[in-house]
């Protein structure tokens, strides 16, 4: 029935027939769809490749045995590779999708771990990645530093004695005020974990000021905390949150030699590339409605070009839309595009 279901899905979206013919006539690449098999709430089914599970279980489960999850359950530790190790936190929500992931990074010979993101300070969390990380932890790792990815470092750091690194933000609203690191980064550090794994650091302001993604060689895999989310538009929040600084430091990755990225949020992501090229274009794409917002309004309110800009996005979003349209502007103003006067924005 899978196969019903998506050609459904496929023709939905033409007017008519001839529209539906005139397109199956077009030259073109036709993709093909090839499920995986996961177990979950609605039993053992087909995971499409438009689902988030699907790049994950192909690659744990390449026979198709359908023993893995296509949802992401708190507490239970899913194990990526021999060194990774993903363990949710209980803080599912609109912001934080299935909840923040916490990942053990380690199994080298000495087998002492790494923990990226302890996430909230709940102690069932912390129980939750003590019991999944195979062995003890020796280091800990902020992304960033909002409420749903560090303020469990203390917590993990006084059950383990481990050592906090991470940055500090330039701008205290919204962050994790207990933050205190042991060792500060600045991006560009290479840390040989253990024989075979080593991470190295890079600085990716945007969604905070602080933000850092982390990289497994051996793996060529990225840590990218809320650099990329899946399924969710990343939050830029000024003035910690900084658009221009966003698209930058995405452009920048486009060229790590990576294969997998291992989200805050959500499941593994294959093709980065194609992920933060994406995620480029979708920005740029709502900077031209910014800007078209403009040509057409003129000078108009703020709630005025909100509407117009994110007409798409259910209103109970818009307080968040609205950073995120701020940060379009001042991004545009940095540029010399738009200007501001007493809180009503026009073309320059
Ligand atoms: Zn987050």
């Amino acid at each position: 029935m899978t196969p019903t279901h998506k050609t459904l899905e496929a023709i939905a979206r033409f007017a008519n027939v001839d529209a539906l013919l005139a397109w199956a006539r077009q030259p073109r690449e036709v993709p093909l769809i090839q499920p995986q098999i996961g177990t979950g709430r609605d039993g053992t089914r087909p995971v499409t490749p438009d689902e988030p599970a699907w790049a994950e279980l192909r690659r744990l489960d390449p026979e198709c045995r359908g023993h893995l999850s296509y949802e992401i359950h708190p507490a239970v530790p899913a194990r990526l590779s021999p060194r990774i190790v993903r363990v949710t936190a209980h803080n599912g929500s609109v912001m934080t999708g299935p909840g923040t992931n916490s990942y053990p990074v380690g199994g080298g010979p000495r087998n002492e771990w790494a923990v990226i993101d302890p996430g909230p300070a709940e102690a069932v969390h912390i129980d939750a990645i003590l019991a999944a990380a195979p062995g003890p932890i020796r280091w800990i790792f902020a992304t960033h530093t909002h409420l749903d990815h560090s303020p469990g470092c203390a917590l993990l750091k006084a059950r383990t004695g481990a050592a906090v690194h991470g940055r500090i933000a330039l701008h205290p609203e919204w962050q994790d005020a207990s933050f205190a690191p042991d060792v500060l980064l600045e991006g560009g550090e290479r840390l040989a974990l253990d024989e075979g794994v080593t991470l190295s650091v890079l600085h990716t302001p945007g969604h905070a000021s602080n933000h850092l993604c982390f990289r497994l060689e051996e793996e060529k895999t990225l840590f990218t905390g809320d650099h990329v989310m899946q399924l969710s538009t990343v939050v830029i929040n000024p003035p910690d949150g900084d658009m221009a600084a966003y698209l930058t430091s995405l452009r920048a990755l486009c060229s790590e030699d990576l294969e997998w990225l291992a989200p805050g949020h959500g499941f593994l992501m294959a093709q980065p590339r194609a992920a933060f090229e994406k995620i480029i274009a979708h920005r740029l794409q709502r900077e031209a409605k910014v800007l078209a917002g403009l040509h057409e309004l003129g000078a108009p309110a703020e709630a005025a070009l909100l509407t117009h800009v994110y007409a798409d996005v259910p209103e109970r979003l818009h307080p968040v839309a609205l950073r995120s349209l701020r940060a379009h502007l001042y991004k545009l103003r940095a540029e010399g595009r738009v200007h501001e006067r007493a809180g009503v924005w026009s073309l320059q």
